[in-house]
């Protein structure tokens, strides 16, 4: 077994149990792509067993703290069992469920997602993608899914060091049908396509927020609904599932619109009350505001603009010019959803700059409640870079 030595007062982190050893913390130590390696401190105590990452700054990711355990397909057995028992006692209200989110559930680098009988599944580090085959077929085993697609075309990979794929792992078929499906979210049926569609395939973390904001729309009887970022419209569709009488989705992606449209149809809605723009929000939210057009509701739900902390300055900048067109779009007593999925803005960060943004519109709103993802998208107490999606549901006054 390899041995990974860091150097002097580095252990802390690994000491209160944070998964992460950066490379400037090392002081001696070599191993293979996703190696098991042992984990000491200066003195030579076990810190942890991990998987060694050598192109990471991320340099090794811990598996686990405890001397005695073993990392093998015993562990991995255990470990995806236990996330996926943990999904099972949480109230989710759909079929289309987040099994395996990373460190959270003591996997670093790997993410399962659950649509109806498919399995979609990133493997973003070394560690995971050395134990791959084995991983693929414990999940296939332990949920009972004959089909698993893999993901692993998100950007974080090329700090691996690993090459993007984007293929069926397990199952499936050449035929494009059988990367669809369609689940069923708080009653509403939503298209999903493993192979073509964002991340996984469809944002599961909003899931408690759409299903929120129907009950809002409905109960302050939003008539003209904004929805910015719409990707294949989840949140048009509980807007028209709350009574409103106009929708628009806005999105940059075509396809994604072209779901939005299916989606409506498929949920029974009135495609006349439903329109799309294939357009930059930036721009659409000027137009907008040039054409003196006002919305009851709008909602904010853009792509990750600081991927770390050290874009934070900019992608605030980016999330408060949004925030204050939207908040001078609104009509008196509109509701905005507003989101940030960017894991280097923290919830603090993220209200100073919907406030900064409401100080620029020269408008007051009341908070009616601050959003989190759906909790199958677990941040444990031990690992808070975790928390990435926050949002704020505000009353303009
Ligand atoms: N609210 C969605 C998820 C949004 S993801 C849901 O509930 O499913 C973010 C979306 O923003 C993606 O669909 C992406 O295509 C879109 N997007 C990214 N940049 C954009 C821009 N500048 N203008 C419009 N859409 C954009």
């Amino acid at each position: 077994m390899k041995v990974i030595k860091l150097r002097d007062g580095k252990d802390r982190s690994l000491v209160r149990r944070h998964p992460w050893v950066f490379q400037g913390s090392i002081e001696k130590g070599k191993a293979d792509a996703g190696e098991t390696v042992r984990v000491e401190a200066q003195d030579g105590r076990f810190l942890a067993w991990g998987a060694y990452s050598p192109e990471s700054q991320i340099r090794v990711r811990a598996w686990s703290f405890d001397a005695g355990e073993r990392i093998d397909a015993a562990f991995f057995e255990r470990r995806l069992a236990a996330a996926i028992a943990l999904r099972a006692r949480m109230d989710v209200a759909s079929d289309g469920v987040r099994l395996v989110h990373g460190e959270a559930d003591g996997l670093p680098g790997l993410v399962v997602d659950r649509y109806g009988d498919i399995l979609s599944a990133q493997f973003l580090a070394a560690g995971v993608e050395r134990w791959k085959a084995t991983i693929a077929d414990l999940l296939v085993r332990l949920t009972g899914c004959a089909r698993l697609y893999e993901r692993s075309d998100a950007g974080v990979r090329a700090l691996e060091g690993l090459p993007a794929v984007r293929a069926w792992l397990r199952g499936g078929s050449d035929d494009p049908e059988a990367a669809r499906t369609v689940i069923h979210e708080s009653g509403w049926r939503l298209t999903v396509d493993v192979a073509e569609g964002h991340k996984t395939g469809y944002y599961l973390d909003q899931r408690d927020n759409r299903a929120r904001f129907a009950g809002l729309v409905r109960h302050y009887g939003c008539r003209r609904v904004l929805n910015c970022f719409s990707y294949t419209g989840g949140f048009s569709v509980a807007a028209l599932a709350g009574g409103a009488e106009r929708v628009v989705s806005v999105d940059s992606s075509a396809p994604a619109l072209e779901r939005a449209v299916e989606h409506v149809r498929l949920n029974g809605l009135d495609a006349a009350r439903h329109e799309t723009r294939d357009s930059d929000v930036n721009a659409l939210l000027r137009e907008s505001l040039k054409n003196g057009e006002t919305w009851d509701a709008i909602v904010l739900d853009p792509p990750k603009f600081a991927p770390t902390a050290a874009h934070a300055e900019r992608a605030s900048r980016a999330y408060k010019d949004i925030n204050r067109l939207a908040l001078k779009l609104l009509a008196p007593g509109g509701l905005l959803l507003t989101f940030s999925c960017s894991g280097g803005i923290s919830p603090d960060l993220f209200h100073k700059i919907v406030a900064g943004a409401a100080m620029d519109a020269e408008v007051d709103g009341a908070l009616l409640a601050r959003l989190e993802g759906a909790p199958d998208h677990p941040t444990t107490l031990m690992f808070p870079e975790g928390e990435y999606l926050k949002g704020l549901a505000i009353l303009k006054a």
